[in-house]
Formats: C-alpha cells, sequence, structure tokens
C-alpha cells in the first residue's frame, strides 16, 4: 500500500497527538495526564472504528500508531489503560510500590515536583536503554521501509531537545536547592 507525504504525516502525528493532553493536566485524577482518557485505550479503538466504517487505511494503520504508543506507556510509569475503572495499569518500571504509596512525601523532597519524575527517568538505566534501542529501531525501519520520508526525523531531535533541557533545567534547580539547605 502506498502512502503519500499528506497520509504518512497523519500517521506520525497520531503516534504522538495523546501527549499533547499534558495541556489538560489539571482536569486529570493526581493531575497525571496519563490517567486522561487521552491515555487510555479508548482513543484507537474509536479511531479505528471509523477507520474501517469510511474503508480508510491510513485511519486503521493511525489508530494502531495510537494503541503502539499507550502500550509503551505502560512500562515506564503505566497509564489508565481502560479509563473506566480508573485502574494504572503496566510494568510500572520507574515506581516502586513504597513510593507509589508515600508519593506526596517523595515528591515534596524536590523543589519542583516534576523533578521526582524527571530525574527517575533519566536515572534509570532501563528507560535509557529503551529509550536508545526504539531509536534505533526507529531509524532502521525508516530506512529499510520510508526512506522518502526521513526528513520527518529532526522532529524526534526536536523532542528529545526540549525533554534533555528541561532535564538540565530542573538538575540546576534542585541543586541551587540543596545548597541552599547547607
Ligand atoms: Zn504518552
Amino acid at each position: 500500500m502506498g502512502l503519500n507525504h499528506f497520509q504518512f504525516l497523519i500517521i506520525v502525528l497520531f503516534s504522538f497527538i495523546c501527549d499533547l493532553d499534558v495541556f489538560f493536566t489539571k482536569y486529570a485524577r493526581d493531575h497525571n495526564h496519563r490517567n486522561l482518557i487521552s491515555h487510555s485505550i479508548i482513543p484507537s479503538i474509536l479511531i479505528l472504528v471509523i477507520g474501517i466504517f469510511f474503508n480508510w487505511n491510513v485511519l486503521i494503520i493511525a489508530s494502531i500508531a495510537y494503541a503502539f504508543h499507550i502500550i509503551i506507556d505502560t512500562f515506564d510509569w503505566g497509564t489508565n489503560f481502560f479509563y473506566f475503572n480508573q485502574k494504572t495499569i503496566g510494568f510500572r518500571l520507574l515506581i516502586t510500590k513504597e513510593e507509589e504509596e508515600n508519593l506526596e512525601k517523595f515528591l515534596s523532597e524536590f523543589k519542583v515536583r516534576a523533578s521526582f519524575f524527571d530525574f527517575k527517568y533519566y536515572n534509570s538505566r532501563v528507560s535509557i536503554g529503551l529509550e536508545i534501542i526504539l531509536f534505533f529501531l526507529m531509524v532502521f525501519f525508516q530506512i529499510l521501509f520510508a526512506l522518502e520520508y526521513i526528513y520527518i526525523l529532526p522532529i524526534y531531535f526536536f523532542f528529545l531537545y526540549f525533554h534533555l533541557s528541561r532535564h538540565s533545567r530542573l538538575k540546576k534547580v534542585e541543586e541551587r536547592n540543596i545548597k541552599s539547605d547547607n
């Protein structure tokens, strides 16, 4: 099945569009955007049904891309997968039971609460390892199957830069915090 550039971009957009729900964090349970319906499996099922109904292949593939994102999100922190039962599902490699039960206490140790999650992520060999493996798989599959769309790669580096600069900003803030404590 041949895709034109517009169709390809739609599919790529659907692979990360759910993360834009961070702008609605304040409406989420525990102020965690992963608890919003956008981070459940429901939107991808709806997109799939619409794609089948209109017999539009692009939407069917987009629903798979969306679902992949949600499934990958179950590995690190987990996500509100089925939404209606309001239960966080996943391997949840980055959070221990103790941290989950006393989350407020752990968060309050930081000047910026988000630092807890940010540091956990970047101090974990598993998440850095997965990040690198997924990057190489992405480039590998892109070269193998979609070389004509390689121009899309800078989007990845844009988001990578966004996350890394946030990480170094938080590190500076928290370091200052430790110094001022002494
Ligand atoms: Zn996500």
